[in-house]
């Protein structure tokens, strides 16, 4: 099969023929229909994540379809149309018992700990408890986008921050993640703030609903702008970016017993940011985590989707072969384009 290979890191990855997978027995291989480029495909080929082994073959936002069963596999067959969350459950351990298959002992994680989609075949483990089916109006772009940013979007403010209509939510950040958030809760009634430095994506986040767009590079006390707008701070606030300036004005920017929830990734030399506890502890704030979101709570989401409360296409920029991926990928670390760039085509 034709993949995107790298070497080594921060080296330009290359298509390369490599052997087709085959599924081990509880796997299945699917024939990949569309993959997401996501800016934690460029961490990983940077070397910031220690998961990866080389060579490797990143991509981990996929849809497609299954061709190949392994012999302990019950819930799916060839031809079934899935997709799956990027952190995906051994189905072994006590968090996958308890359906926690998000914060699972020993992820696996298709583009991170094993081979991924910028590819013509991807092989998922733990198949029975890691896929979703792809409902049938649903093409493979759109169900590829759902993967991580909206899935993750969707559980930090739908499950974690339990985002209520009528409150107001700060989204720092308007990538793949802010601009989920920013459809999400539209969808659920709340009023959104959107952050970012990028006027092109505050343009974009004020088409899909936000009710202010603040430029971070032109207002000197950000947090004081948020708290202005929104009557005294944010209820929930996210930081959709990872980074330490953002991770702390999303703090800083709630109104008292408010929520944060951490989704952007802090790696490398910002895995510990400052945090302003003395606010934490005046305000009584809560600081969650979100991390992906289990395959057997998409449901809810795909009905959001299907009864037309949520539209996740939108949040789909450009469509690119698997030969312009390697493009897409190493330019990741400079913000460049909205929305979500995806691959449709592999041959
Ligand atoms: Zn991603
Ligand atoms: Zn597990």
């Amino acid at each position: 099969m034709r993949a995107v290979v790298y070497e080594a890191f921060q080296e330009r990855p290359a298509v390369t023929a490599v052997p087709d997978p085959s599924p081990r027995p509880d796997a299945v291989v699917i024939r990949v229909g569309a993959s997401g480029v996501c800016r934690s495909d460029w961490h990983g080929w940077m070397g910031h994540d220690p998961d990866i082994r080389l060579p490797h073959v990143p991509g981990h936002e996929l849809a497609g379809e299954v061709v190949a069963v392994g012999r302990d596999v019950s819930r799916w067959r060839a031809g079934d149309r899935v997709t799956l969350p990027f952190v995906c459950g051994c189905g072994a351990c006590r968090e996958c018992a308890a359906g926690e298959q998000q914060v699972c002992d020993h992820q696996f994680q298709p583009g991170f700990t094993h081979w991924g989609s910028f590819a013509e075949y991807v092989a998922i483990h733990a198949a029975d408890g890691n896929l979703v089916r792809v409902p049938a109006a649903m093409d493979f772009v759109t169900a590829a986008s759902l993967g991580c940013r909206f899935a993750t979007s969707f559980r930090a403010l739908v499950h974690q921050a339990e985002l209520r209509s009528g409150e107001w939510i700060a989204v720092h950040g308007c990538g793949g993640v802010g601009l989920s958030a920013i459809l999400i809760a539209r969808a659920l009634g709340a009023s959104v703030v959107a952050v970012d430095i990028d006027e092109a994506k505050l343009r974009m986040a004020a088409a899909l609903g936000a009710s202010v767009a603040l430029n971070a590079r032109d207002i000197p006390d950000l947090v004081r702008a948020v708290k202005d707008h929104t009557g005294g701070g944010a209820h929930v606030s996210i930081d959709a970016l990872g980074h330490p300036t953002t991770c702390f004005n999303s703090v800083q920017c709630l109104r008292k017993r408010g929520r944060h929830v951490q989704v952007g990734l802090l790696l490398a030399g910002e895995r510990h940011p400052p945090i302003p506890m003395d606010a934490v502890i005046a305000g009584e704030l809560r600081i969650l985590g979100s991390h992906g979101m289990q395959a057997h709570a998409y449901p809810e989401m795909l009905r959001m989707i299907e009864s037309g409360a949520l539209e996740p296409g939108r949040l789909v920029g450009r469509r690119v072969t698997l030969d312009e991926s390697v493009d897409a990928l190493v330019s990741m670390g400079e913000f460049a384009g909205v929305g979500v760039t995806v691959v449709d085509r592999f041959g």
